[in-house]
């Protein structure tokens, strides 16, 4: 799964209102409860998003 950062920032601004306590907007993947997000962030594919993210931190907004 690959996304452009621009395509991941449309889809947070898109996903933003959402009211989901677990959900990571950066990936787009719901956790069922907190340690399954804690689990979440510490995964590859979550690392992977947080790097691109900052690589390109004027892109976001
Ligand atoms: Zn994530």
């Amino acid at each position: 799964m690959t996304f452009s950062p621009k395509a991941i920032a449309n889809r947070i601004k898109a996903k933003g209102l959402q009211k989901l306590r677990w959900y990571c907007q950066m990936c787009q993947k719901q956790c069922r409860d907190e340690n399954g997000f804690k689990c979440h962030c510490m995964s590859e594919g979550h690392q992977r998003q947080m790097q691109i993210f900052g690589q390109n931190p004027t892109r976001i907004i």
